[in-house]
């Protein structure tokens, strides 16, 4: 309940920016946890407007992330994802399947302090990300496991 009132208010302290797409948009990226890729909330966004096309959603997609209502996870050459939740948070990454989910930890925001930097590097952030298996792929694998075990 608090999260539809903040989103409602985040709307509302746009002013003018925040069209009825762009709205719809931040709505359907905030209804899911999945942290969608940006065709995977095309699809969401079509469900509540079916005549708005891919170009449209990527455009207000990143509007969104330069106004600060939403984040973009990148993960070097697959598909970056998206989250609602622009708070500083982890991720967890399936190495089989690529999901994204979050980590339930307090961020650790004194890290960058305790690194030793190179010699004239000034730290502006970090990025920790946990790597695994999710549970379908867990189970894929075990199932592929016993079945190894059964033709040896
Ligand atoms: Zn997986
Ligand atoms: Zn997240």
């Amino acid at each position: 309940m608090d999260k539809d009132k903040d989103l409602r208010q985040k709307v509302h302290d746009t002013g003018g920016r925040m069209t009825r797409q762009r709205r719809i948009v931040l709505e359907a990226l905030a209804s899911v946890t999945s942290h969608p890729t940006a065709a995977e909330l095309y699809d969401l966004v079509r469900e509540r407007l079916p005549s708005i096309s891919p170009g449209t959603v990527y455009r207000n997609l990143r509007v969104l992330k330069e106004l600060g209502y939403a984040q973009e996870l990148c993960f070097g050459s697959h598909a970056s994802r998206f989250d609602a939740n622009v708070e500083n948070h982890y991720h967890i990454r399936c190495e089989r399947c690529g999901r994204v989910a979050d980590v339930d930890a307090d961020p650790d925001t004194d890290l960058d302090h305790r690194v030793g930097t190179p010699p004239g590097w000034t730290v502006t952030g970090y990025r920790l990300e946990f790597r695994g298996l999710c549970p379908d792929c867990k189970r894929a694998q075990e199932h592929s496991d016993d079945q190894e075990g059964e033709t040896q």
